[in-house]
């Protein structure tokens, strides 16, 4: 078949850096990585990442491109709603823009989407469950994905990290007050760190802050949120991953806990499964390219 002879092209960008590698069958062959601020500065971002993906795709066979972004786009995943750590890119028609320079299938997609779509992958998940995505970095990014489709609302709009909680309200990135990515991201442990302990590595900090009533707040506040999508979607599976999930001491055992406690019985909670996304430097190309690749070939995920 033609597409699986050609290049894949997944790119990842996130706040810090740009991914972008290049695959065929299930293999990244290749992985580059570019500080965002090398590509993205200035005016005409859009068209400044079109240009850098399609100087990258220069002399390869390709058969589609897919971007992972930071952020939400329209339902139609043509336009980029906002992306809150890459200002440039909001409102752009993104998609337009780079078909202009990539005469491919291109694929725009929120990135937790595309890390849902690998972990799917490389975990060997029966593609016609139900999964939630749970993807804890700086921020935090979710996913879901229904029966080999990634459900879209009105607006495209599916972030369990700006949901409530009940008695914060710290100024969110989002405009709203009291969201719970402000309470369980790496922004959070970062700030945690300065305040509280300066003097250890942020790669220590769950060990520090164990015991203490932040760290009972932090599994609370992540195993609520968790388990209330939990009750409203019965997954097959919760796949949680990004950095801050594979962190030493990150409270995997006491998150399961607090989850089931929340969560409906006798199901879900009784046969309720959490696994944990491998950890990889290509996991967002990947997923791109995986979610590329399921779409041209299948038209599903
Ligand atoms: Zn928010």
């Amino acid at each position: 078949m033609e597409s699986t002879d050609k290049y894949i092209i997944g790119a990842d960008v996130g706040g810090t850096n740009i991914r972008v590698g290049r695959m065929r069958g299930f293999e990244i062959e290749e992985l580059v990585k570019v500080p965002l601020s090398d590509v993205l500065s200035g005016d005409k971002q859009p068209e400044k990442l079109a240009r850098f993906i399609a100087d990258y795709c220069q002399g390869i066979s390709v058969a589609a491109v897919a971007v992972g972004l930071p952020g939400t786009l329209d339902r139609d995943c043509r336009r980029v709603l906002k992306t809150p750590n890459i200002p440039g890119l909001s409102g752009s028609d993104l998609k337009s823009i780079m078909q202009a320079y990539l005469q491919v299938p291109i694929f725009l997609e929120n990135d937790a989407v595309m890390l849902l779509s690998g972990d799917i992958h490389r975990l060997e998940l029966d593609r016609r469950g139900v999964y939630l995505g749970c993807y804890i970095g700086t921020g935090l990014g979710s996913a879901l994905y229904i029966n080999g489709a990634v459900p879209k609302g009105a607006n495209g709009i599916s972030e369990m990290g700006h949901m409530p909680v009940f008695g914060k309200d710290e100024l969110c990135s989002c405009g709203n007050r009291g969201c719970a990515e402000n309470y369980v991201s790496g922004r959070y442990l970062q700030k945690l760190r300065s305040e509280k302990y300066p003097d250890i590595h942020i790669s220590e900090i769950f060990t520090a802050f164990r015991g203490t009533e932040e760290y009972s707040e932090y599994i609370e506040i992540l195993s609520v949120i968790l388990a209330g999508t939990v009750n409203l979607l019965d997954p097959t599976a919760v796949i949680i991953g990004g950095g801050v999930a594979s962190m030493k001491g990150f409270p995997k055992e006491e998150l399961f806990e607090r989850v089931c406690f929340h969560a409906m019985k006798p199901v879900p909670a009784k046969n309720l499964k959490i696994l944990y996304s491998p950890e990889r430097e290509d996991a967002g190309v990947f997923g791109a390219a995986v979610f590329a690749r399921c779409m041209l070939e299948t038209h599903r995920l």
